[in-house]
Parts: structure tokens; C-alpha cells; sequence
């Protein structure tokens, strides 16, 4: 039998597929080759840093590989009393810096490609920020907004426990992520420790970041992601003599990183003009404030509705005129399809891959400028390298340090890209890479490959 002849046409637009005659899928017509997976992406923007700095080709390799992958499947008993099966992922990219180190990330998307995608980026951010950290992500795919919090704490521990001792605390720490927080990662201490002798209990505690402060948080690290990305606008802003007083911005993404970077760039004078995020959008070009925004939708309630601003539509919300515009929500969303509308001068990318490679060179073309992912955020994983030593060294460092050291690490790292970028006549995010890249060749090329 012909594999053409199955009943279905193939290769139709609706498809987007085509069987050849031996039933493989046809190099021309694989699913989504309009859209590149995400770690694809990764490794295009990889490839053109590596290109330009001729990274060694032994070292390239490696690097553009992960380490391992783990795929946990396990089973909870949910609180109804029946049971459901769950997917979760680790994906470790490489610990040649340090111990693997990144968050984890609850929703229905989450894929081994995202994981994989999320944990590289990891590595360069950690390289980048000079932190002796190397790059893992992880997450569960499901949607915990369907879930009680007693049905979120089993999922969660149950997941800790599958994961067992590849995570630990001099070997792979995780974060939160999207739809993960604090409680969350209290949960994951809580089963890890359990899961130690009792001799080790209290020198383990760094086996995740992010926690709640009594039970070995650091000051600052709620914020410290939004107030990274604050402190490479200002430098940004003033290095393009632009007063913040006044500079106006929109803000996609309105959790833990977006709303922390509104809040904190309002106080500094700027004026938020719309946000975004999963339920809808809102514009008020007099100014919003976050404060509200963020009581609304903590209650859950549809952006789209809030009263202190005007309704506005996915294309709306993008086409707004501003001068910054913070993608704070998840990847690829700024495309072929959508990076024409934009109309500001400055996109600081607070997520992780917001712009994919098609987008990044229509930006480029229009002269928009990209603080990158890699750098903008950086300021939530310097945070932890910090709570983590706190953990180790049994300290407590005041809000005040903790701000200081992550300006200090911004602001180096930020202005270690601008001058590689001159340097090698490049767009910053190609710089950021060649820092981060750097650095990991020299690691290479001082240990060599054993064997
Ligand atoms: P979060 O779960 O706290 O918030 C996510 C926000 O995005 C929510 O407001 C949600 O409604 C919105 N959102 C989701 N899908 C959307 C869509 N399709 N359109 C518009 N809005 C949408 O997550 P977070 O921790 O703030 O993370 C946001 C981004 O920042 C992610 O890319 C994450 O990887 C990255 N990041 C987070 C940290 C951190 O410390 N939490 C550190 C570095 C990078």
C-alpha cells in the first residue's frame, strides 16, 4: 500500500506535513520549519558568537550539547483520592563553572525542547555575570492554575522526590520559574532534606534558591530579577541621555519579573503605559499604577477588565508607542510576525527568549535597541549565587548589600557587553555570548578533555 493513499491528503496547508513514499517525514516539509524549535534558536544565536570569536570547534561541540537529560514520569494521589500521572523535566547543559544551577517552571508547555533551550541560556547567563555557576532548567507540564494548594504541594513534593539526588546542593540547585515561587521551593527543601541523612540536614539548605526568608531566603531575591533588569535600563537610558523621569514603558508579563521592574521603574519617575498578561491587556497613556494592576490581577481577575485603563488587544498592547518595552511573559513573542509593530527604542528583555532570531534582525534593522535576555535578566540568578553563599557561609546579608553587590554585577557585566560589542563591530546579544563563551573556552582549553 501506498503510504500516500491513507485516506487523508497529505502535505495540506492545514498540515503543514508531508509523508515521502517510505513514510518518513520529508526533510523539506517537517512540521513547524517556519518556526524553529526554541533550542534551535539557541544555537543559531550560539553559532554567530562562535563564528566571530572562532570559538575551537572541539569546544563548540560541547557546548552545544547538554549534559543530561532527565524525564521523570510519576504518579500523585491527588486529594480527591484518585490518581494522576505527571511529566517532569531536568535538563542539565553544563557545569564547567560550577554547580548546575536554574529554575523550574510549572505549564502546560513546558517540553525537553524549552528545557533544553532554558538550560543553555542558563549557562551563558551564569558565565556572563561571572558567577561559578553552570545551567540546568527543569518543569512540570501541567497547569497548575487548575489545582488546589494541597494539590500543588503533593505535585510538587512528588516531583522532588522523582528527582532524587540529581539535584543537590553542590550539584544542581533549582529556582523558580514561571508559576513557581517561594512556597514552592520551601516544598522541594522540605522533601530534599528529607531525603538526606539527618547528619547533612542543616548544611543542605542551599539545594534550592528563592526561598522564604526564614527558612534561609535572602533579602532582595523576590525583586532581584525585576531590579536587574532596572539597573541595565538606567544604564541603558543614561548612556542614551534619556532622563527616566518621565521615559515611558509597557510591560508584557505581570508575575514575579514584570511587575517587580514596573513597580521599581515607577518609583524611579517612569510611567507605565500598558501591560499585558495572560488574561488581557490595559492602556492608560497618563500612567498606570502597579500597585493596582497587580492587587487586580492577584484576584485573578482579567486585565482586560481593570477600570484604570482602556481594553487593548494583543496588537493594540504591541503597537503601543513607548520608549521601553519589557517582555516579562514567556518566549517567542517577538517574531517575523509581530517585531514591525513595535514602536519604542529600547526592548530589555526580563524573559528568558522573547525574541527569536527573525524578530532580533528586524529589530536590528529599525534600529531598536536589545538589552538581551542573557544579561537583562541575570539579576534573579546573581541573587541566588548570593543566597546561596549566605546558606553556606550561615550568614544573613542586609537588603542593602545585596542590592549593592547585584548593581556592582549588573553594571560590570553590562558594560563588559557594550565594549565586546564595539570591539567585535557586533549586536549586543552576539557580545553577550562571546563574554559568556569566553570565559567557558578558557575553562576548556586550562583543564583539557579527559581523556
Ligand atoms: P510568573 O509566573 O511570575 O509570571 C508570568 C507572567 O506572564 C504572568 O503575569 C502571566 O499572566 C504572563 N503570561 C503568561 N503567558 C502569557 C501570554 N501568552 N501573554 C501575555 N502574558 C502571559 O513568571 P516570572 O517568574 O515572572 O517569569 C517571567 C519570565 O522571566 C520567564 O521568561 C522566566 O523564565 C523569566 N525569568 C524569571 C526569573 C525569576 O527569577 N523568576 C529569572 C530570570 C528570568
Amino acid at each position: 500500500m501506498s503510504f500516500l493513499s491513507c485516506g487523508r491528503q497529505s502535505g495540506t496547508a492545514d498540515e503543514g506535513v508531508e509523508l515521502q513514499r517510505d513514510g518518513n517525514l520529508s526533510e523539506s516539509a517537517r512540521p513547524n520549519t517556519q518556526h524553529a524549535s526554541l533550542f534551535e534558536n539557541v544555537i543559531t544565536q550560539f553559532n554567530k558568537a562562535a563564528d566571530l570569536m572562532r570559538l575551537d570547534p572541539s569546544i563548540r561541540k560541547i557546548l552545544s550539547r547538554t549534559s543530561h537529560e532527565i524525564v521523570v514520569n510519576f504518579p500523585v494521589r491527588m486529594s480527591g483520592g484518585g490518581i494522576e500521572m505527571f511529566t517532569g523535566y531536568r535538563v542539565q547543559h553544563n557545569d564547567s563553572l560550577g554547580p548546575f544551577k536554574g529554575g523550574l517552571r510549572f505549564h502546560p508547555k513546558v517540553d525537553l525542547d524549552e528545557v533544553r533551550a532554558l538550560a543553555s541560556w542558563m549557562t551563558w547567563k551564569c558565565a556572563l555575570a561571572g558567577i561559578p555557576f553552570g545551567g540546568a532548567k527543569g518543569g512540570i507540564q501541567f497547569d497548575p492554575t487548575g489545582y488546589s494548594l494541597a494539590d500543588l504541594e503533593r505535585i510538587t513534593r512528588r516531583f522532588a522526590f522523582a528527582l532524587g539526588h540529581y539535584i543537590g546542593p553542590e550539584y544542581d540547585i533549582p529556582a523558580p520559574d514561571v508559576n513557581t515561587n517561594a512556597q514552592i521551593m520551601a516544598w522541594i527543601l522540605d522533601t530534599y532534606l528529607s531525603m538526606v541523612e539527618p547528619k547533612h540536614r542543616n548544611n543542605s539548605i542551599h539545594v534550592v534558591t528563592g526561598k522564604p526568608i526564614v527558612s534561609g531566603g535572602s533579602f532582595g531575591r523576590d525583586k532581584a530579577t525585576g531590579q536587574g533588569v532596572v539597573y541595565n535600563i538606567l544604564k541603558w537610558a543614561e548612556e542614551n541621555n534619556r532622563p527616566i523621569k518621565g521615559l515611558t514603558f509597557t510591560v508584557q508579563g505581570f508575575g514575579n519579573v514584570g511587575s517587580w521592574a514596573a513597580r521599581l521603574l515607577v518609583q524611579l519617575g517612569a510611567k507605565l503605559i500598558a501591560v499585558e498578561d495572560i488574561s488581557g491587556g490595559t492602556r492608560n497613556l497618563k500612567g498606570l499604577k502597579p500597585e493596582d494592576v497587580l492587587s487586580f490581577t492577584s484576584a485573578r481577575r482579567s486585565l482586560a477588565k481593570y477600570s484604570g485603563g482602556q481594553f487593548v488587544d494583543h496588537i493594540m498592547f504591541l503597537k503601543t508607542k513607548a520608549d521601553v518595552f519589557i517582555p516579562a511573559a514567556l518566549e517567542r513573542q517577538i517574531t517575523a510576525d509581530t517585531a514591525d509593530w513595535l514602536d519604542v527604542s529600547l526592548v530589555a528583555e526580563a524573559a528568558n527568549g522573547p525574541t527569536d532570531p527573525a524578530g532580533d534582525a528586524i529589530l536590528q534593522d529599525r534600529g531598536i535597541d536589545i538589552i538581551p535576555d542573557i544579561l537583562c535578566n541575570a539579576g534573579g540568578v546573581v541573587v541566588s549565587y548570593f543566597e546561596w553563599l549566605q546558606n553556606k557561609r550561615r550568614e544573613s546579608w542586609e537588603l542593602e548589600k545585596v542590592d549593592a553587590r547585584l548593581q556592582a554585577t549588573m553594571h560590570k557585566a553590562y558594560d563588559r557587553v557594550r565594549d565586546v560589542a564595539g570591539e567585535h563591530n557586533t549586536d549586543r546579544r552576539t557580545a553577550a555570548y562571546i563574554v559568556a563563551l569566553t570565559r567557558l573556552e578558557k575553562v576548556y582549553t586550562e583543564r583539557g578533555i579527559f581523556p
